[in-house]
């Protein structure tokens, strides 16, 4: 992989014998022209489908609350009907293994397939690019804007152009906070200009993220910043797909007349035009090489298309495909033969064990969570008829949609009891937390350490019982 350089280094005599180098290359701003066809069209698919999940997903209703919160004051995670408490964290690291190993499945088939069409700073970028182009034009217009002097037009297509991308991140800092906060509640807060400081804080720091991000750094975010750009090479190997120019076709590369033989004119099928270096967001010419800056986006793909269906060629001068590919000259069914390889089968395997383990757990996941906290305050005491009591601090957390009243038991020494109340009621989705005394008969067990188990049924139709392990303690 090559690496291309918008400006090489500077070189400047600063004595007679001495050369200073300036290693720092100041950026070019970039001014992608507009594209359509097969693979933008798939981009947009994806940009409308992710958006409307992000913005659409905190207003859904589920049992009158927000369908989707995660209440981190109250340490409780809703998704539709599962209740999570933290002691589900194993549920959400199962999300993540499942995502990083999803991660690398599509990568080693296709490259920066997640880069091109679905990672938040592509989606973002192309819909700011999107507003930017219908306020100031195209590639050629917004260039000539820049360079024209100040005017009252320019001022006012930059202004109209600033106030859209700072209302639309507010929205994104908005919808991004409304996954924590009841969102209903935030809109309404918002209105009455009374958010709270923590709300104000993630709002505006999403909402300043989203607008420099996609509306200032763009390609930097995936040059500079973005780790898994650094390491996604790893994951590649020869029969990774991926955008390449095919350089036996297209070289030597040359202007010429639609009408004219290239063969006779000794030329490729590549007639120079540099479209595909106009139209990529991160400016690199794809004839050059595979690059780590190119990020998959297939728009040169797209418009190279176009160009070869006008000048009456085949298309696919520059195309999906694999670094054995175009060594060997495959075509599709035998690069579709080799992508199904021991690594991408093993990665398969994997992430279908996973996610059909992830599934299992959750489906028999037990509703009722239950902590059991010895009493520090006394270890151990004496009480009427000679019997020996320990107190414990149970917190019952009910992961259910509906009230429930559940039994207190305990087992493991002969004649243990619960000597407190033996039934708790917990309301629908809510945590509670009481004080159970547990009692020994005098006699029933040597002065040390026990091990009891507390036993907690429901009492509802879906009866479940957790049962919880503890020690008691008998004083010499
Ligand atoms: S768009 Fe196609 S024909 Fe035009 S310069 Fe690029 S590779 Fe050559
Ligand atoms: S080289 Fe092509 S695929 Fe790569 S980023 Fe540029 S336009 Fe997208």
């Amino acid at each position: 992989m090559t690496g291309s350089s918008e400006q090489g280094p500077v070189v400047a005599a600063a004595g007679a014998d001495e050369v200073e180098i300036s290693l720092y290359a100041a950026r070019q701003k970039i001014y992608p022209r507009s594209v359509s066809g097969v693979f933008v069209s798939w981009r947009w698919v994806l940009v409308w489908l992710t958006q409307i999940v992000f913005y659409g997903l905190p207003w859904l209703e589920w049992n009158a609350r927000q369908g989707v919160l995660f209440d981190l004051e109250a340490r409780r995670f809703y998704i539709f009907g599962l209740v999570l408490y933290p002691q589900d964290f194993i549920y959400l690291t199962g999300l993540l293994v499942i995502a990083a190993l999803a991660l690398f499945l599509f990568t080693a088939i296709a490259g920066r397939l997640w880069c091109g069409y679905a990672c938040p700073q592509t989606v973002y970028t192309e819909i700011f690019l999107w507003i930017e182009k219908k306020i100031e034009g195209d590639r050629s217009a917004r260039m000539r804007l820049d360079q024209s002097a100040l005017s009252m037009q320019k001022f006012g297509k930059k202004w109209l152009k600033h106030a859209l991308w700072v209302l639309f991140s507010l929205w994104t800092g908005l919808t991004f906070v409304g996954y924590f906060t009841p969102i209903r509640e935030l809109t309404i807060a918002v209105t009455a200009l009374d958010l709270g400081p923590w709300q104000s804080f993630w709002v505006f720091f999403y909402g300043f993220a989203t607008y420099g991000n996609a509306g200032f750094m763009r390609e930097q975010v995936c040059k500079y910043m973005c780790p898994y750009a650094r390491f996604q090479s790893a994951m590649f190997d020869k029969d990774t797909m991926i955008v390449t120019y095919d350089e036996a076709r297209g070289e030597p590369r040359g202007s010429r007349k639609r009408s004219a033989d290239p063969k006779q004119l000794g030329l490729g099928s590549c007639v120079d035009c540099t479209l595909c270096v106009q139209v990529c967001p991160t400016g690199i010419d794809i004839r050059q090489g595979l690059q780590y800056e190119c990020i998959g986006c297939a728009a040169c793909i797209d418009v190279c298309d176009d160009v070869m269906d006008k000048m009456g060629y085949p298309r696919g001068l520059i195309k999906y495909s694999t670094q054995n590919g175009m060594a060997n000259g495959w075509g599709r069914a035998e690069l579709i033969k080799r992508g199904l390889r021991p690594r991408v089968l093993v990665y398969s395997a994997i992430l279908g064990l996973i996610c059909v383990a992830l599934g299992v757990s959750l489906f028999l996941r037990t509703p009722l969570k239950v902590d059991v906290i010895r009493d520090r305050g006394a270890l151990a005491r004496m009480v009427e008829q000679g019997y020996v009591e320990n107190v414990y601090r149970l917190q019952l957390m009910n992961a259910t949609e509906s009230d429930q009243i559940y039994s207190i038991g305990v087992e493991g020494l002969p004649g243990v009891r619960v000597a407190s109340e033996l039934e708790m009621a917990v309301a629908s989705t809510q945590s509670r937390a009481v004080a159970v005394r547990v009692q020994v008969p005098p006699g029933a067990a040597q002065p040390g350490s026990h091990s009891i188990h507390f036993l907690i049924r429901s009492n509802g139709g879906d009866a479940v019982q957790v049962k919880e392990k503890s020690v008691f303690l008998v004083p010499r």
